[in-house]
């Protein structure tokens, strides 16, 4: 078996998805590579560290295991190079700070993930970063906020809890006429549903946590770069410190083989559950890209190849404590953070409280859910559970 004779990329996304950042002759034919638990690397000789002969030379920077999920992701996305980080917060954070610099502004969507947003207001704009947030609808229009200090525009498509789909090859055409860089945050296109460097994109960021390591039992970021944009991210990804341990990069390389077929799994999940909810009474719409009704899904199907298990809906005429009372009543839809796993869930997000260049209007309760891969009746049978206690309580 010669794994390293042909070019990966004549292959389709599912094989490359099996073959990535692996090669079994390297290992003793074993299918995986090895887990490299590791801080010192010692050298032979001298030379090895001052000329730089030795392939490693401390943990904090590369490994076999690291390298392993570097080089499948950046094969997969077709990007100069990928980077590690303990979550996938830490990824955008890094992605921002290899980006941006005091007396530079940046624009950040207005949809952007919350724990993002914080991370602007809180160490950008007190390092003397000047953050501007703009509405995710604008295309080229984008052009209009650019100033003569602007390096980049940081983008999130669909929105957190929102779901507005961007126009990203008009923000990277605008942005890229004035070398201004364009990162996104492609958590919820993923590896396998958006082309983020096809489509332009400088910078790529996906919170690893969610459909790569796919199981919720461990966190981690990715940061990818073009050739232009690498040396900076590497740079101040060692700059940070960050890493990430072995056994947790373990559990990644083991989700991503599968991620593919889980995806389409939630991905047809969440349509089918997304077009029962469209018709239930008790529901005002259904926030989901994939559904003709959605605002953005031109765009959605002009860019993306595919939806995953994220998406929100509005409870019609409905209360905090109805929302609550139904969220109560759920079983498989556990209540909490993040999303990603094999596992059904609901958050009861509030994005007025975090919007500065939109207004969320909805007096209407939104909630978020992720479809898992249990059984689509199931998963039905408990949104009716929930319905019942929702139309029970009092408002
Ligand atoms: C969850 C999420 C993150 C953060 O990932 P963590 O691993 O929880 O830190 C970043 N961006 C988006 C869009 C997310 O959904």
């Amino acid at each position: 078996m010669s794994d390293k004779s042909k070019d990966k990329k004549s292959y389709g996304k599912d094989t490359q998805f099996v073959l990535s950042g692996r090669s079994p002759s390297d290992n003793h034919g074993f299918v995986n590579p090895p887990v490299v638990h590791g801080s010192t690397v010692v050298f032979e000789k001298t030379e090895d560290l001052y000329l730089q002969k030795a392939k490693y030379y401390y943990g904090r920077r590369s490994s076999p295991t690291i390298d392993a999920l570097t080089q499948a992701v950046a094969e997969l996305e077709g990007a100069h190079g990928t980077v590690l980080t303990p979550s996938g917060l830490s990824a955008c954070t890094l992605a921002l700070l290899s980006v941006v610099k005091t007396g530079e502004h940046v624009l950040i969507t207005d949809t952007a993930y919350e724990p993002t947003r914080h991370f602007a207001d809180t160490i950008l704009i007190p390092m003397g970063v000047e953050v501007e947030y703009y509405d995710p609808l604008l295309g080229s229009e984008i052009a209009k906020l650019f100033k003569d200090n602007t390096v980049a525009v940081y983008t999130e498509s669909p929105g957190s809890e929102t779901f507005e789909i961007q126009d990203i090859p008009a923000i990277v055409e605008a942005a890229h006429a004035k070398d201004i860089a364009v990162v996104l945050d492609n958590t919820w296109g993923t590896q396998l549903f958006f082309d983020a460097f096809a489509h332009g994109v400088d910078i790529s960021v996906t919170a690893g946590t969610k459909y790569i390591v796919g199981h919720s039992d461990a966190m981690l970021g990715t940061v990818s770069a073009n050739e232009k944009h690498w040396s900076r991210l590497l740079d101040v990804h060692g700059a940070l410190g960050y890493h990430v341990g072995p056994d947790d990069i373990y559990l990644a390389l083991r989700g991503l083989r599968t991620m593919p077929m889980r995806l389409r799994q939630h991905e047809q999940n969440a349509l089918e559950i997304a077009r029962w909810l469209e018709a239930r009474p008790e529901v005002d719409r259904v926030l989901h890209p994939g559904l003709a009704s959605h605002p953005g899904h031109a765009l959605w199907k002009r860019d993306f190849t595919g939806s995953c298990g994220l998406f929100g809906l509005v409870l019609k005429d409905s209360t905090v404590s109805q929302a609550r009372a139904m969220i109560d009543a759920l079983d498989l839809f556990g209540f909490g953070f993040s999303w990603g796993g094999f596992e059904s869930l609901v958050t009861h997000p509030a994005p007025k409280k975090h919007r500065t260049a939109t207004n969320w209007q909805e007096t209407n309760q939104l909630l978020r859910l992720h479809v898992g891969l249990e059984d689509i009746e199931d998963l039905k049978a408990d949104l009716e559970q929930g319905f019942a206690a929702f139309k029970a309580a009092a408002r």
